[in-house]
Parts: structure tokens; C-alpha cells; sequence
């Protein structure tokens, strides 16, 4: 919790449908109750997001997934370029 936030409830309600809290959202830290919650993740571990992030979700963890094989075609690239600017030279 921010400690800038001056506003601090007495007991934390799901933002969804108030109901007593049971957890934080594992992506935007939203205040969730277990109804609300969407379990989302992979085999490996799996994390309670709200349904904001759960309806975004599949974007996000598809560019998770894409980040190292982008991150490889970078690194061939900038390879490449530079073989490149040393054969040139
Ligand atoms: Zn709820
Ligand atoms: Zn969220």
C-alpha cells in the first residue's frame, strides 16, 4: 500500500462487488474478492488476477511469451549489422 494515500478503510471491499476482501490483484494490485478473482497463469504458477487484467490477460502473457524469442531476432540483428559494419570497414 502507498503510504501517500491518505484514504485508509477500516476493512478492504472487493472493488467489484464490495464484498470483504480476500486478496490484492497480482497484476494491478486491485483489492479482489475470491468471487471476483480469476485464477490465470501457466502450469508453473498461477496467480489471482482481478477481471480487468484477466480480460487483458491473454495479451499480456502472449508478449511475455514473445519477449525472449524478440529479444533473440535483436540480438541476430544487431549481430548481423555488426559482422556487417566490420566486413565494410
Ligand atoms: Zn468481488
Ligand atoms: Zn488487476
Amino acid at each position: 500500500m502507498p503510504s501517500a494515500s491518505p484514504f485508509q478503510p477500516d476493512d478492504l471491499y472487493c472493488v467489484y462487488c464490495h464484498a470483504q476482501a480476500d486478496g490484492a490483484c497480482a497484476t494491478c494490485q486491485a483489492i479482489i474478492c475470491a468471487q471476483c478473482a480469476v485464477l490465470t497463469g501457466g502450469t508453473v504458477q498461477l496467480a489471482a488476477v482481478c477481471k480487468t487484467c484477466a480480460g487483458q490477460g491473454r495479451g499480456a502473457v502472449g508478449l511475455r511469451q514473445w519477449a525472449p524469442i524478440l529479444l533473440l531476432l535483436a540480438a541476430v540483428l544487431a549481430g548481423l549489422l555488426g559482422v556487417a559494419y566490420i566486413t565494410s570497414s
